[in-house]
Parts: structure tokens; C-alpha cells; sequence
């Protein structure tokens, strides 16, 4: 096989066959075709797209192309979640013990922050103790004895899709819907788990600011789920603002921890348990949605997703007494706070700003070498369709470095636009697709 006559085959219009696809992911992932043929293809594959056939097979090519984790040792149906990312989503610190509390095994892999979206791994790494990178016989123990791990991500799963994805980041090819849904869904499927719930976002702190884009991407992962024999669920989600009141790392941890004991921000708690029944649902430990929410709301009520919050902190090395105490948390050493200059309402709160304000302040990464300083982040005392006064608080930015924060003021005065008259609200939960009960 010849890697010109793929990019020429593209570049025309052409369709790729499965042999084509499987050849050049495999070539490339052995160091066997340079860098720039390959992002000669990713740019044809931009301007002509992958149809479906095309990227099912990309897909699984790529996740063959690294580690796969096998989890048929662990009894029951074991269920992912994934979200594209946004800023104040700490979802999975909620989702998985509720979903794992009421009997869904829970074995995830999840990312580090890259940019102004924070990663899980990178908010469990506030909790003293807590380790991320545990081997693998000692994660599936973990989802064995306790029903719940949470890990990061193997630096060999999808081998192909990191090398890829490093290349579309610096050639302008990162947004073609058929390379975003084939890199998601091939470390999905190399995960592991037998369902995949995704958490796809919109809105301008989101990769996909388009409601119609999200959309048309969300149907893309759950055909490439369910081609690929997966239960796979998508839930399109508002991220036009940022999603509770608390965007960083160790805040993020605590509002988690709030949101368990029943005293989370609405938007968060609605999610939570939205995406916690479908899991619970695509788990079969539920027969129906509404059944799967009336055990999800139960786990947040009594307590037993908090336990198992604590629970799975425990096992993989952490202070589980942060859940009563939560000043063993990293704590910043410097807060400043912006204010209303007008009266009236909150109009918009444009997520991407604070996510900057939030990243300035020293909670997010520019490049994956960054150290990350885990105290920092921003607090919203108000959000969309709030009234304020003059002169009272709207947020406040936190951390350790003091320059830092200062720098990140501004975007977050930025993201907050007052007007006369309350906002229409705009639903949370805008669509969800390829659940069937
Ligand atoms: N996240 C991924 O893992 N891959 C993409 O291409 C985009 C977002």
C-alpha cells in the first residue's frame, strides 16, 4: 500500500476501504509514515469527511493500536461516562459514585486538563493521598472489592489517536466531527466497559459551540458505539456558562462533595442525576428511566453515593475525612473578588471567560508540562438570570500566586454581562439520544 495514493484517494472524494484505513494507523503507529503525510490526509479527510463506515473502522484501528484494558473479570455490566469537557464540570466526581452505589460497576479511565477545561484526574489529585496511577491488577481489584475505581489514563491506550491528535492540534484539523468522534470513541472502547454514556457539550465554554454541531457529533459516537456491539447513550448538555458555582480543582472537589450531600448547586445535581440514571439504566439495574432516577435520587438522599465517594477515595490512598473536613483541601492563600457597577440581571456568563480567568489564576495548563496549582479557581455568587445590585459581589478568583490572579481578573469581570431585564433560562439538558426505554 502507498500512503500518497491514500491522501490523493481522499483529497478526490474518494472512500477509504477498511484495508486502507487499518494499513496507514498501523504504519504510522509504528513510526513507519512521517508526520506530514499523515497530516496531508487529516486535512483531506477535513475538507472531504469520513462517512460512516469509514470512521467506525478508523476507530477501531485506533483503539487496536495500543493497550486494552479487558474487564470481563469483573462481574456485571460496567458502564463508562465521558463529557467533551467544559468549565465547572466535575460531574464524574458525582456520577460515578451514585451510578456505583446503586450496583453499577464503575472502572474509569479519565484525562488530565489540558487548556481552560479542568480534567478529573487532575481534580482527584487534590485530595491528599489520593493516587491516580495505580497498576492495573490493583484497579480491577478496586472495581471488584468496591465497585468503584477512578484512574488516569494509560499513556499507551489508543496509542494511534495520541499521535494523531497531537498532529490536528498543530495542523487545523482538530474540528472535523469524524476525527473528534473516532479519537473519543477509540479510547472509549479501549477502556473497556460494555455501555458508554457521553456528556457532550455546547456552548462557548465547550469544544462544539454550536447546538446543531453537538448534536450531529453526539449521533456520530453513539452509531460508532453501537457499530462497534456498545450501548451507547449521548446526552447533549448547555456549557454557554459554566456549570455550578465552582470552577478550578480542589473547589470543584468540595461543591462535589456538597452536591452529595444534597446541597449542590440545581444545574450540577440535575445533571448528576440525569446521567447517573441513564447509566444506572444502561447498567440494568434499573428497567426503566424513571425507575433508574428514583434510585439515583435515593443514593444522593441517604448518603450511600457520599459513602462511596469515600469509599473509593480510601481505597486508592486518600483522606477520606475531607468529606467532613474540608480544609485538608489545598486552600488558597489569596482571593479577590469583582463587583456589580450596575443594577439588574445577570444577562449572560460566558463560560470560555471564566474558564480563561480560571486557567490565569494557575488552575489550568498552557502546555502538559505545567504544574498546576490545585487551591486555584474561581467561586460564582451569581449566574444567568440572577438579579444583582451595584456594588455587590459577583465572583471571586483564588489561588497562590497573587500576579496570577490578578492577570485573570479582568476575563472574569469580562464574562458577567448585566442588563435590565431577566434572561429567558435556557434548559440545562437540551437532548438525548439512543436511549430506548
Ligand atoms: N477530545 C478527544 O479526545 N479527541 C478529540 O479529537 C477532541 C476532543
Amino acid at each position: 500500500m502507498n500512503m500518497v495514493d491514500i491522501i490523493i484517494k481522499k483529497r478526490n472524494g474518494g472512500k477509504l476501504t477498511n484495508e486502507e484505513i487499518e494499513w496507514f494507523v498501523d504504519a504510522y503507529t509504528k513510526g513507519e509514515i512521517p508526520d506530514y503525510q499523515v497530516s496531508a490526509l487529516m486535512m483531506a479527510v477535513y475538507f472531504q469527511h469520513l462517512d460512516d463506515e469509514e470512521t467506525l473502522t478508523l476507530t477501531k484501528a485506533m483503539q487496536a493500536s495500543g493497550t486494552t484494558i479487558d474487564l470481563s473479570s469483573i462481574p456485571g455490566i460496567k458502564v463508562d461516562k465521558h463529557s467533551t469537557g467544559g468549565i465547572g464540570d466535575k460531574t464524574t466526581l458525582i456520577v460515578a459514585p451514585l451510578a456505583a452505589a446503586c450496583g453499577v460497576p464503575i472502572a474509569k479511565m479519565s484525562g488530565r486538563g489540558l487548556g481552560m477545561t479542568g480534567g478529573t484526574i487532575d481534580k482527584l489529585s487534590a485530595v491528599p493521598g489520593f493516587e491516580t496511577a495505580i497498576e492495573p491488577e490493583d484497579f480491577l481489584e478496586n472495581v471488584r472489592q468496591h465497585g468503584i475505581a477512578v484512574v488516569g489514563q494509560s499513556a499507551t491506550l489508543a496509542k494511534a489517536d495520541k499521535l494523531m491528535y497531537a498532529l490536528r492540534d498543530v495542523t487545523g484539523t482538530i474540528e472535523e466531527p469524524s476525527l473528534i468522534a473516532s479519537s473519543i470513541m477509540s479510547k472509549k472502547l479501549a477502556s473497556g466497559s460494555d455501555a458508554i454514556v457521553l456528556d457532550v457539550k455546547c456552548g462557548s465554554g465547550a469544544f462544539m459551540h454550536d447546538e446543531q454541531a453537538a448534536i450531529e457529533l453526539a449521533d456520530k459516537m453513539v452509531r460508532i458505539g453501537k457499530g462497534a456491539g456498545k450501548q451507547t447513550v449521548a446526552v447533549i448538555t448547555a456549557m454557554e456558562q459554566p456549570l455550578g458555582c465552582s470552577a478550578g480543582n480542589s473547589c470543584e472537589v468540595v461543591e462535589a462533595i456538597e452536591t452529595l450531600k444534597g446541597r449542590g448547586p440545581e444545574d450540577i445535581t440535575e445533571l448528576a442525576l440525569h446521567l447517573s440514571a441513564v447509566m444506572v439504566l444502561l447498567g440494568e439495574k434499573a428497567s426503566t428511566f424513571d425507575e433508574a432516577k428514583e434510585m439515583t435520587k435515593r443514593a444522593l438522599a441517604d448518603g450511600s453515593g457520599l459513602s462511596k465517594l469515600g469509599e473509593m477515595i480510601t481505597a486508592q490512598g486518600g483522606d477520606a475525612s475531607i468529606l467532613d473536613d474540608i480544609t485538608k483541601l489545598p486552600r488558597p492563600a489569596k482571593a479577590f473578588e469583582i463587583c456589580s457597577s450596575n443594577d439588574g440581571y445577570v444577562t449572560r456568563l460566558d463560560a470560555s471567560l471564566v474558564g480563561h480567568a480560571v486557567q490565569t489564576a494557575g488552575a489550568g495548563r498552557t502546555c502538559k508540562e505545567d504544574e498546576i496549582d490545585p487551591s486555584a479557581g474561581a467561586y460564582l455568587y451569581h449566574k444567568a438570570g440572577d438579579p444583582v445590585r451595584k456594588g455587590e459581589r459577583l465572583a471571586r478568583l483564588f489561588g497562590n500566586d497573587e500576579v496570577k490572579i490578578k492577570a485573570g481578573l479582568n476575563d472574569l469581570k469580562n464574562a458577567f454581562t448585566i442588563g435590565d431585564d431577566a434572561p429567558e433560562k435556557a434548559p440545562l439538558i437540551i437532548k438525548t439520544i439512543g436511549l430506548e426505554k
